[in-house]
């Protein structure tokens, strides 16, 4: 159990307009999970000339996968390849948001019990490495491998991206379970949420064609793959991370953009404190909307069924609203 204190405090300067705003302290008091059964470890025999994914495989026959995802868009991917042939489960307890998460020793433990541990790239979980010096019979994969550019994890908010992230996931999976039918079966289910993907990135394409301006201000930096993708810009109020410190004069630019602009719409993210959003909003005469980089999906969003893919066209209804697409 860990209590990790954020604070961030801002002062920006607005025209002749001071806005301070106060501290915004989260405190996040994270619950221990559930799992405490103990795994009996498999002894592996060693041979140079077999890998360890052999021999983690045939250690597994006729067993249950058990895979274990970091944060959420990474547990819906593997859970719509695996369907009900396999275990999937969350790392960070859900409504916590990943940027700074750190694991808990009760955490690590857990792993113990998991034969795939799925992450999306090592700046996103640098905990990672502590991961791998634990010695556990546990195939690491990178879902975001050979995606990340400049040191931005966010590649699951590009759909085109996405699907590569469910093809490497899927391409995991299957190396480590032996049962021909189940790979098979692995294939059919990953080709299926794939063709979602793809509707989604279609929706994407036409529902951003036509619009009255490419650029939106956002809380952080989480869309550069999105916008890349899709020919808009985003103005962020922080860099990668959500809570960031703000450079000075940084609000007094977003300012004068959303002038030239004519911006009317500023983004919030759910699980942010979202007051300084609202102070700009107020500063440039703006409505404040939500655009979600899913990194967050608590209790109650998997309740009502939310899924990734359900955020994503959220997303693109919010975007619209603020572009001023037709
Ligand atoms: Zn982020």
């Amino acid at each position: 159990m860990g209590i990790d204190n954020k604070k961030v405090v801002i002062g920006a300067i607005a025209s002749t307009v001071v806005i301070v705003l106060a501290s915004v302290v989260a405190i996040t008091l994270q619950g221990s999970n559930n799992n405490n059964s103990t795994s009996s470890d498999v002894t592996l025999p060693t041979s140079e000339n077999v890998s360890r994914d052999q021999l983690l495989q045939d250690a597994n026959k006729g067993k249950r996968l058990k895979i274990m995802t970091t944060f959420y868009p990474l547990y819906e991917f593997a859970k719509a390849v695996v369907g009900d042939r396999a275990d999937v489960d969350l790392l960070i307890p859900s409504g916590l948001e990943p940027h700074d998460w750190e694991p808990s020793a009760r955490d690590l433990e857990r792993l113990k019990d998991y034969q795939i541990l799925i992450y999306n790239s090592a700046i996103f979980e640098p905990y990672i490495d502590k991961v791998k010096g634990l010695g556990y019979d546990l195939k690491m994969v990178e879902a975001a491998s050979g995606m990340v550019l400049d040191q931005d994890p966010h590649v699951w908010l590009d759909p085109i991206l996405a699907k590569e992230q469910v093809r490497i996931i899927r391409d995991a999976i299957a190396s480590m379970d032996s049962d021909e039918g189940n790979s098979r079966y692995y294939d059919e289910n990953a080709r299926a949420y794939t063709a979602r993907l793809d509707e989604l990135h279609v929706k994407f394409e036409e529902g951003l064609r036509d619009c009255g301006r490419r650029e939106f201000i956002t809380l952080h930096s989480a869309y550069n793959y999105l916008v890349s993708r899709y020919g808009l810009k985003q103005i962020t109020i922080t860099g990668i991370e959500p809570e960031h410190d703000i450079p000075a004069g940084k609000i007094r630019e977003i300012v004068d953009l959303a002038k030239r602009h004519g911006i009317d719409v500023v983004y919030a993210e759910e699980g942010i404190d979202d007051r300084l959003v609202r102070a700009l909003a107020e500063e440039i005469n703006a409505k404040v909307l939500t655009l979600s980089p899913i990194e967050v999906l608590d209790e109650e969003d998997l309740e009502e069924g939310k899924t990734y893919i359900a955020k994503m066209e959220e997303n693109l209804e919010n975007l619209r609203l603020g572009l001023g697409c037709r």
